[in-house]
This record gives C-alpha cells, sequence and structure tokens, in this order.
C-alpha cells in the first residue's frame, strides 16, 4: 500500500508541530513524524519559552492548560568573576499578568502537549520512527521521505523538514553546502536539579510559585572564552547550563561536563544549589550559523524550519519562538499552495518572504555579525566581566583615597587590560554586531 498524504512534517520540535498543527487545522491530510519514543523524549533547552508565539499558533492556548513551570518576573545579567559578580536584574510587576508574556518550561511536558494540539486538529503524529532521506522524483522534486519503518516509504506533494540542529536531511539534499562549522555551532550542557519550591523561592527572592527568574551568565562562567551560562528557575527545580562555541572546547581542551561542574561550584553559584538533586543531566547542540549561512528554506516540494535552518537569535536566548513562527508561516505557506496547486520552489519562496517581513529573519539579519563578533574578539567577556568586578570592588570600598585618585585607578585598572584603542575597537565592533 502506498501512503498518501497532503503534507509530512519531520521532526516533532516547536517547528514542526506548529507547521503539523497549521496545515492539520485547515484540513490538509497531515502526518507528523517523530523519532522519538514520545515527542519530546530527545528534547531539551534552557529554557525559557514566549507565549507570543504559542497565542499566534493557537489563540486559545490558555484554557488548554500548557505545562508551564513558573512566569518570568525577574530577568537579567549577572556579570562574573572568578570570586565575585555584578548583577543586572529586572524585577516588575508589569511582569505579573495571565498569561505571561514568558515562562520557563521542561521540554519533555511542553513538548508532547503541543504535539496533543496538533493531534487535536486532525494531525497524525507517529513516533518512534526516523526519516532516513527524503524522496525525490527523476527532477528533483521532493515527494516524500522514508522511514526506518517496514513498508515505510510515505508520500505528499509538500514534505516540511523540522529536524533540529542537526539537520542531516536538509545537508542531503543539498539546500545546504556544508556540515556546521565548529565555529558557529554552540554546545551547551545542562542540569536539571530538583529542590523543594520554598528553597527556590527564598534564594531567589521569589514570593510563590507565580513568580520565577532566568539568569543569564558571562564571564567566569565560562572561564572567561565566548558563551553564557544560565540559571532558571522551574516549578520544583533549577535549570543550570552553560554553553560555548564547540570551537572554544577544542581550541582549549575543555570537556563540556567540566566546565558546567566548574560553574556549580563557584562560590556565588554554589548556594543557589545546596541541598539540589541532579535530576536530568544532557547536552545539546545549539547553531549560531546566523542569517548568512542559512541553508535554501525552500526547494520544488520542500521547506525547512526551526534550528534545521538555524533560527537562533543566541544573544536573546530565543530559539523556540522563532521555530514555531517559522512552521506556521511553511503551514500557511502549505495551505496556500493546495490551494494554487502549485509545489514549486517559486510558489514556496513566499514561505521566506513571510520570515524576511518577520521578527525572524529581522532579527536574525540585525545579530548577523554577532558570532563572528564573538569569535574575533574572545577575550571581550572574561575582560570586562572581571572589569566590572573589580571597579565595583574598588567603588563600594572605602579606602581613605580621595574619590579622585580612586577614578584614576578605575581608568587604569582598565588600561591595564586593553589599550584606549582597543576598548574603543571593542565598543565598534560590539555596537556593529548589533546593528
Ligand atoms: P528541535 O526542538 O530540536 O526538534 C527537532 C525534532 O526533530 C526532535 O524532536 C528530533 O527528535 C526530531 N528529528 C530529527 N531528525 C529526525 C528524523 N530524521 N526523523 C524523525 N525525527 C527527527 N530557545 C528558547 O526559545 N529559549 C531558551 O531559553 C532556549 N534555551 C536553550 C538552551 C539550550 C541548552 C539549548 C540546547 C537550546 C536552547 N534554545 C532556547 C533553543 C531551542 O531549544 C531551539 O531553538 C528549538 O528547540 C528549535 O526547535 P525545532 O523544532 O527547530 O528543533
Amino acid at each position: 500500500t502506498k501512503h498518501t498524504f497532503d503534507a509530512i512534517v519531520v521532526g516533532g520540535g516547536p517547528a514542526g508541530t506548529a507547521a503539523a498543527l497549521t496545515m492539520a487545522r485547515s484540513g490538509l491530510k497531515t502526518i507528523l513524524i517523530e523519532r522519538g519514543n514520545f515527542v519530546g523524549a530527545k528534547n531539551f533547552f534552557g529554557g525559557v519559552m514566549y507565549t507570543h508565539a504559542i497565542a499566534d499558533l493557537l489563540p486559545d492556548f490558555w484554557e488548554r492548560t500548557p505545562p508551564f513551570e513558573r512566569p518570568l518576573t525577574e530577568q537579567g545579567y549577572w556579570m562574573l568573576a572568578p570570586d565575585s559578580v555584578v548583577r543586572m536584574t529586572h524585577k516588575s510587576e508589569h511582569y505579573k499578568h495571565e498569561p505571561a508574556d514568558a515562562y520557563t518550561v521542561l521540554r519533555a511536558q511542553f513538548d508532547p502537549w503541543l504535539a496533543e494540539q496538533a493531534s487535536k486538529a486532525g494531525a497524525l503524529v507517529v513516533t518512534r520512527t526516523a526519516v532516513l532521506r527524503v524522496l525525490q522524483d527523476s527532477k528533483g522534486k521532493v515527494i516524500g521521505v522514508r522511514t526506518d519503518r517496514p513498508d515505510g516509504d510515505v508520500y505528499a506533494p509538500i514534505v516540511i523538514i523540522a529536524e533540529g540542529v542537526n539537520n542531516l536531511l536538509t545537508q542531503r539534499l543539498g539546500l545546504i553546502k556544508n556540515d556546521l562549522p565548529p565555529r558557529f555551532v554552540a554546545l551547551a550542557v545542562k542540569e536539571y536539579i530538583s529542590l523543594p519550591a520554598k528553597d527556590i523561592q527564598a534564594r531567589f527572592g521569589l514570593t510563590g510559585a507565580n513568580e520565577g527568574a532566568a539568569i543569564d551568565i558571562f564571564g567566569d562562567a565560562t572561564m572567561g572564552l565566548p558563551g553564557t551560562a544560565f540559571l532558571y528557575t522551574d516549578k520544583a527545580g533549577i535549570s543550570i547550563g552553560v554553553g560555548m562555541l564547540l570551537d572554544e572546547f577544542i581550541q582549549h581542551k575543555l570537556r563540556p561536563y567540566e566546565v558546567l561542574a566548574r560553574f556549580k561550584n563557584h562560590p556565588v553559584i554554589q548556594p543557589y544549589l545546596e541541598g539540589g538533586k541532579p535530576f536530568e543531566y544532557g547536552a545539546h547542540l545549539i547553531p549560531e550559523t546566523g542569517y548568512d549561512r542559512m541553508p535554501k528554506l525552500a526547494a520544488d516540494g520542500v521547506m525547512v524550519a526551526g534550528d534545521a535552518a538555524g533560527m537562533v537569535d543566541a544573544l536573546h536566548r530565543e530559539g523556540t519562538n522563532l521555530a514555531m513562527t517559522a512552521g506556521r508561516m511553511a503551514g500557511l505557506t502549505a495551505i496556500k499552495a493546495h490551494q494554487a496547486g502549485d509545489f514549486s520552489a517559486t510558489f514556496l519562496n513566499q514561505y521566506r518572504q513571510d520570515l524576511e517581513n518577520s521578527f525572524v529573519l529581522k532579527d536574525m539579519k540585525q545579530y548577523r555579525r554577532m558570532t563572528d563578533f564573538l569569535d574575533t574578539t574572545p577575550h571581550f567577556m572574561g575582560t570586562y566581566a572581571n572589569f566590572l568586578n573589580d571597579v565595583a570592588l574598588r567603588y563600594f570600598t572605602a579606602h581613605g583615597i580621595p574619590k579622585r585618585d580612586m577614578e584614576r585607578q578605575i581608568v587604569g585598572m582598565l588600561q591595564e587590560r586593553r589599550s584606549f584603542f582597543g576598548v574603543a575597537q571593542d565598543m565598534v565592533k560590539l555596537l556593529r554586531a548589533m546593528r
């Protein structure tokens, strides 16, 4: 028997599930294929999710009781030196509305919930099934996929690839020429540590389960190398992790778990974890290839969405909302393609246009130089995080020295680390990377 659908989606992450839900809801016979034992089985992230992308997909998502952990009511940055921290966080009553703008989430719970919404909309969700390759006709047009099931070929005029960062199908189709270069991919290790809710609340100064914090940490957290660490509060646990460009791990011969262990033992961090029990541990890649190195997003009969296409804004730790928005837009384009009976690359390129007009590609375009900046300014995080901590120590301590002299000392402390021109150059480069 030939298994034929209107649309096939590969991968049950936020991108794929958003695409499947969108198409199924409009009446397309849609199959979502996920290789994990259940949707979400293989997925983990920091992680913060943004409700704007969920609301665009499911305007009544709140009534469908999504499995959120804590709403974010405090967010910000900590600049870590080896024995101290400068904190810059923002806490506001304005974050307190329901649904909130952002929530911490555990993917093993969230992804199955989202897949259930896709099933309810009529999508056939098939798990424990890997797509081995994409099937093409003699002209190269995509016509279906081959799975690892016996009798496992599935056909459809449109395939949406949402396979995540390890984009083997996208590569094999020739939509991107090369594998992810280590300079442009981050490796993140994360641990979920169980802790009683009351301890989490006391340590982060939260009044109850209706408050939560998401802190991104620079400097000594990644040994001063380009990368970030994070500390996010869940209901009954803390998500803690570090992420660095793969190249940095290779160059400095570092093992990811050692960097995380070192971070967890930092005198500022350790008290937050005291008495906690490790519950989950894992590592995952994050594409930081950026706007200029994205694969082709559409070809005859096929579109690519989410991490598979490198849709991540690392500076703002956004990925899931880009993935969900792209999946939804790919789904909408597929619906129009069915209406027009046109599945050509030219028609499907409307998907790219829609993304160019949205925050997804606008943001990626704006930050297109960010990874290059970190790659070519490797001292940035270490130098300035340490400097800020030294300034704070000097500023907040009385030495019986006139303040003018203290100011001179502070300028001297910066010059010891970086020349006047070096600082100016770093700042110009940073501004350029953010414009
Ligand atoms: P994925 O979520 O990776 O889903 C891909 C799916 O495809 C998987 O389920 C996989 O099993 C399946 N699959 C792959 N190949 C096949 C195949 N051949 N056949 C069948 N199935 C297949 N984003 C945020 O928004 N906020 C955060 O705080 C945040 N923090 C992060 C922290 C870490 C440590 C990491 C690693 C990432 C973080 N991200 C964050 C990024 C975010 O996780 C990703 O951008 C997002 O998950 C991308 O969604 P996706 O659907 O494209 O891919």
